[in-house]
């Protein structure tokens, strides 16, 4: 007799398979990242179309057969059509990437799972402004490689652990955190040095680093941040991303 599971789960994928099937890739509480095929879903008599499509967050039951899962129902909790929200597709997209780019095992995770949760009631429970949602954003990814043990030092250099100087800050990919000049200005004119992050930073950007991981949601969505830092914040980000995407490998 078939085993049926049941769990929540954020749905970050689809693809479309044979005739009518398609496969969904579900972040879930209970059993970290999956895939379950939906049989026949596209066609219009399926009853299961209702209840699952990209970024929901739905209920799903299924069942695990030899090669694959099989969802066999699904309710939808939270139904989140961003096609009239420009800021929310792209903040679901982004999550859905690095979700898809650096989990790669089913292996239930609490913290991620929470970490998720934590995002959905944050987009869904205000109005966000868009620099409010590129925030949360970094919110979500520093957050996310930090449960996943990657979170940098931005209490104190990484190299000499010196007290950090708020006129001299740089970020180091290569060493996890931010570096004093000090420590900077003998590798810095060595070009592979540079190339792997001694990014120059400045204080405005280590403070919302700091109120990131103490997941200050709060004073950060109140933040009057300068245009000049943000943009800082950006570069930072994708640059930690992308260094992450090629010196580690998640599987
Ligand atoms: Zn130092």
């Amino acid at each position: 007799m078939a085993v049926y599971y049941r769990t929540k789960g954020f749905i970050f994928k689809k693809d479309d398979r044979s005739e009518a099937d398609r496969v969904f890739s579900i972040f879930t509480k209970d059993f970290g990242k999956i895939e379950i095929r939906a049989r026949a879903i596209r066609k219009i008599t399926s009853k299961l179309r209702a209840g699952i499509d990209k970024f929901y967050f739905s209920e799903v039951e299924f069942i695990q057969g030899k090669n694959h899962k099989t969802l066999t129902d699904v309710v939808a909790i939270e139904k989140n059509d961003c096609s009239q929200n420009f800021e929310k597709m792209i903040i679901y997209n982004k999550i859905a990437e690095v979700l898809d780019k650096f989990i790669k095992g089913q292996e239930k995770d609490e913290k991620l799972w929470n970490l998720i949760s934590d995002i959905f009631k944050k987009i869904n429970s205000q109005k966000l402004t868009a620099d409010a949602t590129r925030l949360l954003y970094f919110y979500f990814m520093w957050n996310f490689f930090s449960e996943l043990g990657y979170m940098p030092e931005t209490q104190k250099c990484v190299k000499c652990c010196e007290k950090l100087n708020p006129y001299n800050l740089y970020f180091s990919n290569k060493d996890g955190g931010i570096v004093c000049k000090n420590c900077t200005a003998e590798n810095y004119y060595d070009k592979e040095t540079c190339s792997e992050g001694c990014r120059r930073i400045n204080s405005d950007v280590v403070k919302i680093l700091r109120l990131i991981f103490n997941k200050d949601w709060q004073v950060l969505s109140r933040l009057k941040i300068e245009h000049l830092s943000l943009n800082l914040l950006n570069q930072l980000s994708e640059n930690y991303y992308l260094y992450m995407l090629s010196s580690h490998s998640f599987s």
